[in-house]
């Protein structure tokens, strides 16, 4: 009997096993499709200098119009593209259109200048072996400077073979790229290697962000990351910003840039223009 039961409960589980492996690969092949169909839109999120309020730029970030389910997060589709190399073609297809409208943005709207871009890479972008050869294609095809644009990675990827991160971000930086370590704090980087890397910004994540007025041990945190920053010569830039104290304290705690809902939610190229590029 007992072996009958547990026969039974791996059934279920079998059963259960296979329903995730299925919803999986239609997600698979959906993305697959969204890719030959360009399903994909990039949004646009403003990043603010918080002293004088002025708009220094936006961070471009991928959107999936299903046609059926409608908007899927980012959240959700990311690591299924990052687990199966999905990832390269789109974030390909999200670094040129970004830049081809902030082109397109530069001669529309030349008084809002100068304006940046930035742009997040995943680890396999980074692995990749013609990602100087793109950027510079890029950068020649949208007529924009190396330092109109800034890569946004994250700190895993930085450690995952730091020599070789080395060479990388210094090709990168030779053409006037700015580098930004998105989500600082989440992930896991050796202190002891951080000013070895040519970076420019830290940008701390939004859960610290978020927790500043609740618990004053996030404060704390916030506080230690920008002095950190500041210590190994980075401009810090605070994502998550959604009321007016945030913002203050982090102006006062000397971070220099922010994103966040108090200012815009990421928009559409359309939106950006009303809202935010008006003549
Ligand atoms: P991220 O790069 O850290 O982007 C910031 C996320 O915070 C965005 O979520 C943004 O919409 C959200 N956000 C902005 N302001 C606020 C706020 O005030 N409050 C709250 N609660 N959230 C805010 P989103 O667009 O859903 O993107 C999630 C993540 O997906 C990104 O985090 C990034 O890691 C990844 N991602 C997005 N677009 C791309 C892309 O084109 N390529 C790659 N490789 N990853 C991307
Ligand atoms: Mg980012
Ligand atoms: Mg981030
Ligand atoms: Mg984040």
């Amino acid at each position: 009997r007992a072996k009958n039961q547990g026969k039974a409960r791996y059934e279920i589980f079998d059963r259960e096993m296979h329903a995730v492996a299925i919803k999986r690969l239609h997600l698979e092949n959906d993305l697959r499709r969204a890719i030959e169909q360009q399903q994909f839109l990039v949004y646009y999120q403003p990043i603010i200098n918080l002293s004088n309020h002025r708009l220094i730029g936006f961070e471009a970030l991928v959107r999936w119009q299903h046609p059926t389910r409608g908007f899927i997060s980012p959240i959700e589709f990311i690591p299924l593209a990052e687990e199966t190399g999905l990832i390269i073609m789109i974030d390909s297809w999200v670094l040129f259109t970004a830049c081809q409208q902030l082109a397109t943005w530069k001669i529309k709207f030349p008084h809002y200048l100068p304006l940046k871009m930035s742009i997040n890479l995943s680890a396999q972008d980074f692995r990749k072996i013609n990602l100087i050869e793109e950027i510079d294609h890029i950068l020649m095809e949208t007529g924009l400077e190396g330092q109109e644009l800034t890569l946004e990675i994250t700190e895993s990827m930085l450690i995952e073979n730091i020599n070789k991160t080395i060479d990388l971000l210094t090709e990168i930086k030779l053409r006037n790229l700015e580098i930004s370590i998105d989500d600082f704090g989440t992930g896991y980087s050796s202190l002891n290697y951080l000013h070895r890397f040519p970076v420019d910004y830290l940008k701390i994540d939004s859960s610290f962000v978020s927790q500043m007025q609740e618990e004053n041990r996030n404060y704390q945190v916030v506080s230690t990351i920008i002095d950190l920053g500041h210590h190994l010569g980075l401009a810090i830039v605070a994502e998550g910003i959604e009321t007016g104290q945030q913002m203050r304290w982090l102006r006062e705690l000397g971070c220099k840039f922010g994103q966040g809902y108090l200012f815009a939610q990421p928009l559409s190229a359309q939106e950006i223009e009303i809202k935010f590029l008006h003549k």
